[in-house]
């Protein structure tokens, strides 16, 4: 049995080849991430075409999740490549310089940059290896003092310590992406550096437009990386389908300390409003050289899924690693064991809350049910793929598997931790959708004969949101 936890990788150089992506498919790879920071359009067309090839080969089911670039705010290029800033030495970053950075200054690619900082400010630059705080504000030029040094070199990232800087998070480029994305109908993108739930309701509606043509919508996710999306976060949350935990600017911007309990809050906040999590960034990264991981990063793995996360995702791991293909075994490995050790606690998350809906009731009735007779399985016969989602935001070693007629939802699915998405012709009557059901379980050996499960499903059939039956069955 694979890991209930979902795994997201992302798609470079170390996992293009077909023969590595099918193993990495086999290895337990549910969703794939596609980097908009690199490549052409016609890259990413390719790639996804060619991750749905072995998805066809596998025959698993496979989200595609384009990652936009965003605001990326870096300084310019330099002379020489990279510059040995010391401490205590004086540095100019001008958004009016024409010519390539030295020891004294280097240009910038966000001219705001001088309107959003003041005296006083911390600047931290190549993910905080670098930390600049600035001493006056002079027209176009930020004069900074070097707090800590070390090498900068050519077009490294900019944050500033505490949020605030202006830049918008859908670019021109960003926007442009999401057509291309809705070109293969992306089934997740992800919004870099979104400060507000109006960013995502505007990148909502740009890859709704974009993808009309195809009848398709994608999940959207918010990118947790900036200081100003945390008290948005509520309202983040209610304007996407869920959110990553992009610990690595996020560390930069509020403080490395500050990460694992903001991590835990985050995945707390979206299981109660029934959205989706991935927990992101450096949770393995000393094997993109190394054969096995530390003890740190399989304690950061375990923690992440005992918080409750639905998917953990690799980044440099797969894009760029040596060991692509093991990464993702070790970390399916030390998921599940995690798994195996996490408490149901049911009642407890029931308790206080009230479900409205009577698709929702029939939902939270069927874990009830399977949790209580030691089903086999939990099927959920669905359009959308929302009764397998409110089924999933709470903890039973129970798989949830969800059965629809449409690919999109099948694909979105693939994110949603214990669900396993299968694919069923549609039906108009019950009794044979429910026996078909059955049926493509005891294929799959997910069901044998005297085994009990639970299933739900919606009567008159093929109607979203219609759920209002539940069933106990053994098979015969
Ligand atoms: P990135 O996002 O890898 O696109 O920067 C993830 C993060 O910041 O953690
Ligand atoms: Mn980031």
């Amino acid at each position: 049995m694979p890991c209930a936890t979902k795994i997201v990788a992302t798609l470079g150089p170390a996992s293009s080849n077909p023969e590595v992506l099918e193993r990495l498919l086999r290895a337990g790879v549910d969703v794939v991430r596609l980097n908009f920071s690199h490549g052409s359009a016609e890259d990413h067309i390719e790639r996804a075409q060619r991750v749905r090839d072995a998805a066809a080969r596998v025959g698993k089911p496979v989200a595609l999740m384009a990652d936009l670039q965003g605001p990326k705010i870096r300084v310019g290029r330099f002379a020489e490549g990279s510059v040995t800033l010391a401490e205590g030495a004086a540095f100019v970053l001008d958004a009016a310089r024409g010519t390539p950075g030295d020891l004294q200054g280097v240009g910038l690619d966000y001219a705001d940059l001088p309107r959003d900082v003041r005296p006083g400010d911390r600047l931290l630059l190549n993910d905080g290896l670098i930390v600049l705080e600035v001493q006056a504000v002079q027209g176009d030029q930020v004069h900074t003092r070097v707090v800590v040094g070390g090498v900068l070199s050519d077009n490294k990232g900019i944050n500033k310590q505490g949020g605030g800087l202006t830049a918008p998070a859908l670019t021109a480029k960003d926007m442009e992406d999401i057509r291309t994305a809705m070109a293969f109908q992306a089934d997740y993108v992800a919004v870099s550096f979104p400060k507000s739930a109006t960013d995502m309701e505007m990148a909502r509606q740009l890859a709704n437009v974009a993808g009309e043509r195809w009848r398709h919508k994608p999940g959207l996710i918010a990118k947790i990386e900036r200081s100003e999306a945390i008290p948005q976060l509520e309202a983040i949350l209610k304007a996407s389908d869920g959110i990553m935990v992009a610990r690595g600017d996020l560390a930069v911007e509020v403080g490395n300390a500050a990460v694992p309990a903001l991590q835990k809050r985050m995945i707390r906040m979206a299981r109660d409003m029934d959205r989706i999590t991935i927990t992101a960034t450096q949770m393995m990264e000393s094997m993109i050289n190394a054969p096995t991981p530390t003890r740190a990063e399989v304690s950061d793995v375990a923690n992440a899924v005992l918080d409750g996360t639905d998917a953990v995702m690799l980044s440099a791991e797969t894009a760029v690693g040596r060991f692509p293909v093991e990464t993702v075994e070790q970390m399916a490995l030390i998921a599940l064991e995690a798994e195996r050790a996490e408490d149901v606690r049911l009642e407890a998350d029931f308790s206080g809350k009230r479900f409205g809906r009577i698709d929702q009731t029939i939902a939270m009735g069927a874990l009830f049910t399977a949790h209580h007779l030691g089903c086999k399985a939990i099927i959920a016969l669905t359009d959308s793929g929302s009764t397998a989602l409110w089924m999933s935001r709470h903890d039973i070693h129970v798989p949830i598997y969800g059965v629809t007629p449409r690919l999109a939802s099948q694909r979105r699915m693939a994110l949603y931790r214990n669900v396993r998405p299968m694919l069923m012709d549609a039906h108009t009557q019950r009794t044979p959708a429910l026996h078909e059901a059955e049926r493509l379980l005891v294929a799959q050996g997910a069901l044998m004969p005297g085994d009990t499960y639970a299933i739900t499903c919606g009567e008159p059939m093929g109607h979203p949101g219609g759920t209002n039956l539940l069933q106990v069955c053994r098979v015969g």
